[in-house]
Parts: structure tokens; sequence; C-alpha cells
């Protein structure tokens, strides 16, 4: 029997079309064609259970991809359901086809769209043309008496069919690759390929590589034949029984070797459909290793495994970071029905989750629509909420059961759980209880806990430190104090600070050089007001001695004295002025943004200590005409040293800072300038 025919009469350009669109993503055919592989495995499979189809009691199911490199082809051979040739008529010819037409309808649309549809889905068996300048299809079915059926196409809208050539029951593919498909014969392209897409398919898949000997290849093989028999030497002082049981020995080894399963490519049963009950943390860190070829162990997990509304399986880690500024770098592989989709899809996967690794996979998701249409879907919209709940569910869990093993985990986790809060407020509100702040103590205290602790010191006041290095004058001030701030310190932390505010109306959240709390002053109860003038004056005073060394008619200088006499002197700057001017550096190269700022200075208070000796020599020498120049060299060392603390010195601060230092020691050991 042969027959003729053609596809449709309006497609001539179908398949260059095809071709041409998907040029970026040409593997897909592998998992389009390996897929239909898969599915007509669980097809007969499903007939046997309802007793529709027969079995053999050791049936065993594969697939194999075979690649010949001399002809270069590449065969997927199932042995599943298989087709006749009026069913080969039906969906090839058909249903495939018009399928493959509609989907590139609606593609066509979207111009310069391509990777606006999920995993491009849909697209079917016809996607073999984009690599393939013949396919053919050798078929036979498991129905009783089924003839087997050949069909075979040279990517025009023609089609030949005939009799097949298939013995055994199921499919075989085979490509005959043309230029765009070359890549494909070299080995690593193939299973990279297959490794990508193809690594938790249900169904085992074995890869064949049969490729012409090279002459060397040839003489190492005669070599180990070689191997199987007694040498001379070695019969030397055998006795013929012992070369003999040599003989047997080197035999059975061999045919052991060749009788050893040989391993699939895929793992047909991934951990993620294994009932939670029946995984160990050793399986969950292998899985890990393995997907995400991390060395380090994850930190925790979370399996997913829901089955109504929707179906939804996967696997989150917690990963451990390995910097504590890592750019964390998240990785959420999507798979549909064992089926690899694509990594990190943000229109589907919510956000926060992208900085974890995991695997999800969501059978019920509508993947043959556009990334926007889904967005908009209720799908997205409750697999969020579910996948929220559960992550919050396990925080919580674990902040109740084990808050010490969970402080442990805090200093990787917590980057994530704060992107995460303001990402998903959802996820706020559920786990606001177990969000930690490290603190200047050195513990880690939640929000409300902070509050309480140091109510009596600044009621409803956080302070943090944005620079442990940096601020550490300002720290010792507070923990000399017995106050403590929180370290917010990596970069989430910025929108952090402004986040804890709004979720906490009432506390003010500040930077510890943002204001000096009441409790660092040392209080003058009965002050008279005779003493409040000379106060007054002396500050003026030290100003205008300020402002005059340092040629700076704005800055504003109080006195005050601390409780400590380790430090002479702070920089204050008010909290709205440093977010302002932490927020003209972000917006640094918007024009607009410059002309409003334009001119803008931090307003930053140069605090000196009453209580540091330093201060008071300085205040004794300022009128003497003789000492200007010290003076003027104290003032300006005075400033530049509170002003470390405060923030980091440009290169002509630094500079001079370093000079005058120099000069200072000098003075110091006694050199006189001639
Ligand atoms: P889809 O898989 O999305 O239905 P395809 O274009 O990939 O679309 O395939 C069309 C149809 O051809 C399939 O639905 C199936 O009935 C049939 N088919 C494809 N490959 C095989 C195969 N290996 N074994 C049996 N039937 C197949």
């Amino acid at each position: 029997m042969q027959e003729k025919g053609n596809l449709s009469i309006n497609s001539e350009n179908f398949l260059p079309i095809i071709k041409k669109w998907l040029y970026t993503d040409k593997d897909i055919f592998i998992r389009e064609l390996v897929s239909n592989a898969c599915d007509a495995v669980t097809k007969l499979q499903k007939l046997s259970l309802l007793g529709e189809a027969e079995l053999a009691e050791d049936e065993a199911f594969s697939i194999r991809v075979v690649l010949n490199q001399d002809e270069k082809t590449l065969q997927i051979a199932d042995n599943g359901i298989g087709m006749t040739a009026d069913e080969v008529k039906k969906y090839i010819n058909q249903i495939a086809f018009s399928g493959a037409t509609d989907f590139l309808a609606k593609f066509q649309e979207k111009t310069e769209q391509e990777n606006e549809i999920i995993g491009h889905f849909g697209l079917g068996f016809y996607s073999a043309f984009m690599v393939a300048d013949r396919v053919e299809i050798d078929t036979l079915s498991y129905q009783d008496g089924a003839q087997p059926a050949k069909w075979a196409c040279e990517g025009g809208i023609d089609y030949e069919m005939e009799d097949g050539t298939r013995e055994t029951r199921g499919t075989t593919i085979t490509l005959y690759l043309g230029e765009d498909g070359k890549e494909f014969l070299d080995e690593s392209t193939l299973y990279a390929a297959l490794t990508k897409y193809c690594a938790f398919m249900p169904v085992p898949i074995f890869v064949d590589i049969v490729k012409e000997e090279t002459e060397e290849e040839k003489a190492a093989e005669k070599q180990a034949e070689n191997t199987l028999h007694v040498s001379a030497e070695e019969a030397e002082g055998m006795t013929k029984a012992d070369a003999v049981e040599k003989l047997e020995e080197q035999k059975a080894e061999a045919e052991k070797a060749a009788a050893e399963e040989p391993k699939p490519l895929n793992d047909p049963f991934p951990l993620w459909l294994k009932k939670p009950a029946d995984c160990t943390d050793e399986d969950y860190k292998a899985f890990y290793h393995k997907v995400f070829h991390d060395f380090n162990d994850p930190l925790f997990w979370i399996h997913l495994n829901m089955d109504y509304p929707f179906r939804l399986k996967g696997i989150l880690y917690f990963p451990k970071l390995v910097e504590q500024m890592d750019v964390i770098d998240g990785e959420i592989k999507l798979y549909s029905n064992q089926v690899y989709i694509a990594d990190n899809v943000k229109e589907v996967v919510p956000e926060f989750l992208l900085l974890l690794k995991g695997v999800l996979d969501c059978p019920d998701m509508p993947l043959n629509v556009s990334r926007s249409a889904l967005q908009n879907d209720g799908y997205v919209e409750k697999m969020n909420s579910y996948i929220t709940k559960k992550v919050a569910d396990k925080l919580n869990q674990m902040f109740k059961n084990d808050r010490s093993g969970y402080e442990g985990f805090w200093d990787d986790i917590g980057i994530f759980i704060k992107y995460g809060c303001m990402r998903e407020e959802k996820l706020y509100d559920k786990i606001k209880d177990a969000l930690l702040l490290k603190t200047t103590d050195d513990v880690y205290e939640t929000v409300a806990e902070y509050l309480e602790k140091n109510r009596e010191k600044h009621e409803n006041k956080l302070f943090f430190v944005s620079d442990e290095n940096q601020q550490v004058q300002y720290i010792r001030l507070f923990q000399e104090q017995g106050l403590e701030a929180a370290i917010l310190s990596t970069p989430v932390d910025k929108p952090f600070v402004s986040f804890l505010e709004y979720k906490n109306p009432g506390v003010k959240v500040q930077r510890i050089d943002a204001d000096i709390s009441d409790t660092l002053q040392e209080k003058d109860a009965d002050a008279s007001e005779a003493k409040k003038q000379a106060a007054e004056h002396e500050t003026n005073q030290m100003q205008d001695l300020f402002r005059e060394v340092l040629g700076n008619d704005k800055l504003k200088v109080e006195m005050e004295t601390l409780k400590t006499d380790k430090v002479s002197a702070m920089i204050l700057l008010s909290e709205e002025s440093r977010r302002m001017m932490e927020m003209m550096e972000a917006y640094a190269k918007n024009e607009e943004f410059k002309a409003m700022f334009a001119g803008a200075k931090p307003d930053e208070t140069l605090v000196l200590n009453r209580g540091s000796r330093l201060v008071t020599s300085l205040l004794a020498m300022a009128g003497q005409e003789e000492k200007k120049e010290d003076v003027s060299l104290l003032c300006r060392q005075l400033y530049d040293l509170a002003m470390m603390s405060h923030r980091s010195l440009t290169s002509e601060e630094m500079t001079a800072f370093l000079d005058r230092s120099n000069l200072l020691l000098e003075k110091l050991a006694g050199y006189e300038k001639e």
C-alpha cells in the first residue's frame, strides 16, 4: 500500500515558518518528541489498567534515543501505544498539523514576542522540522491484528504513507537531521538538550550513540578482546585446568558487565512525587546537589504536595549563602507532568521565591496561553497563596519549635524573608511575629521584643546600624549605656527600613547616628540661667571657630555632655535628611530628579562632647592667638574623625587627613620647624 497526500492547501510556508519562529529554542523538538513518546507509554499503561490492553507480565517500558552520526539520523523510539495507519492520518495529518498551525497563527500575531508563550507548548510533533529535512514515523499499534504503518514527510506539504516495518508495538520517529539540526549530531549537544528537558520524564530513557569507529578505537577494542585469553607468559607454569578456570572467570566477568542494566538518562520517579513521609533528609539533600549543582547542603526545605483544587507538587530549598552580601540568584524550575518547561518564569512563580532554589510541577497550569494572560489567570493567584502559606507555616513552625535553630539560619534566610515580606504582604502578615532583627549585642530579637526591651531607654524608637565597622563609635556609645541597635546592613535593608516603619506605625526607625538619644546625654537637672547662658556662649564660640577653620558657614555645632569621655565629637544627620541623600544617590542618573534636588546638602550637625578632655582643652586654647595654628589643626582633625564614623571620606578628604595626622605626629615627636 502506498499513499500520497498533502497536509493542507493553504499552508505552503508552514514548515519554513516553524523553522524560523523557533530558531532560538530549537532544542524544544527533543522535549516534544520525547514527551510524546512518554505519553504513548502512559496511555498504554492506562488502557492496561482499564483492562483494554494486554501487557506481558515483565513488560519494561522504555524510550530509546539513537543518534547515528554517519547516517545523520536521530531516532526516538518507544514501546507505547503505537498508531494504526488511520490514526496516523488522524493524529499526525490532521490534529497535530492543525494544532501546529493554530499555534503558529497565534504566534505570528505576537511578533517579536517569541518568549510570550510559556514553553512554546502546543507545537508538538511538527517541531521536528526545525531540525530535520525528512521525518519518518514507523509505528505499530497495540491493537490486535494491527499492521505497521509508515509515514514520511520532507518538510514540504506533501507526505507519503506506506506499510511499515516495525515488528514490535510502539513508534519510532526518525529525523534526518539537516543543516539546521547538525549541531545535534554532537553528542554533548544532544545530551544537554535531553538532560535539560527530560531529566524527570516518567519513562526510562536510554541513549545510544552509533558512530563509525576510528582506527584507534578499533585497535583499542581488539586489544580488549585479546585480554580474554591466557597469554603465553601467564600460561607458563599453569596447569591446563588452571588456564581453563582463568578463562572461565574472565568470561563470567565479561558477561556480568554486559548483563548489568544500563542506567537510564532520567529519573522517572523524582523526589517531589514521593510522599514527604517517605523521603529522608539525605534524599532531599542528594536531590538538591544533583539538580542545582550546589556543593553546600541546603538549610531546610519545604515539600509542596497539593491535589485539590489544583495539582501542585514540588520542593523549595532555602540555600546557604556563601557570602553575606551575595546577590542571591535563585533557581526555580518549572515542570508540567515531569516535563521541564523553563527556569524562573516570573509571571507564574511568586516573585519572592525567585531567591530560592526549587522545582515546581504544575500539571494544571495552562501552558499554551501567553504569559501575560496567565498572570491574570486565577490559577497563578491561587498557586501564589498556597505557596506563600506553606512558606509561612514552615517558618513559623521553626520559630516556635526551635527558636535557636531558626536564629542560626537567620543570617542566611533573613534577606529572603525581608525581600519576601516587601514583595508579598500576605507573607509579611503571616510571619511578622517570626521576623528577626540581629542586634549589636549579637542576639536575635523580634521587633516587639526589641521595643519591649528598650522601652525604658528610648520608647518606640528602633535604632539600626548600616555599617558595623564604620559606625563602631556610635555602637560603643550605645553599648556603654546598655543600649542596642539592629544591624541592617545588607542591600535589601535599605528599603526594608522604610517598610518596617510603614508596618509599625508609631515606631521611629532611625540610623544610629541620626540623633543622640536622650539617654546618651548627661542631664544637668538644675542648670541655672547663668550656667545656661555660659553654655550657649561656648557653643556659639565653637560654632564660629569651626565654621571659620573649615570654611563652612552653614555648619551647625552643638555641645552636649555625653556619658562617655572617649568620644570627643560626633556627626549627626537627621533620619529624613539621610534618607533624602540616599535617594539622591540612587537616582543620580535621573535628570529630572537631579534638578529637583539641585543644591540640596545634608544638614549635618557636629556634636562636641563637653565631657571630653580634648574638647575642654580646645575651648581653653581657642582664644589664644599664639595657638591659632594648633587650634586649626585640632578642629580639622576632630571634624574628620567624627566624619569617619559617619561616612567614608572622599579621596581628597582622606589625603588631607593623612597629611595632617603626619604633621600631628611630628609635633608629638618633638620635631621643630627651623
Ligand atoms: P500533542 O502531543 O500535543 O497532542 P503532537 O503534535 O505532539 O500534539 O502529537 C499529535 C498526536 O500524535 C498525539 O496526540 C498522539 O496522538 C500522536 N502521537 C505523536 N507521537 C506519538 C507516539 N510516539 N506514539 C503514539 N502516538 C503519537
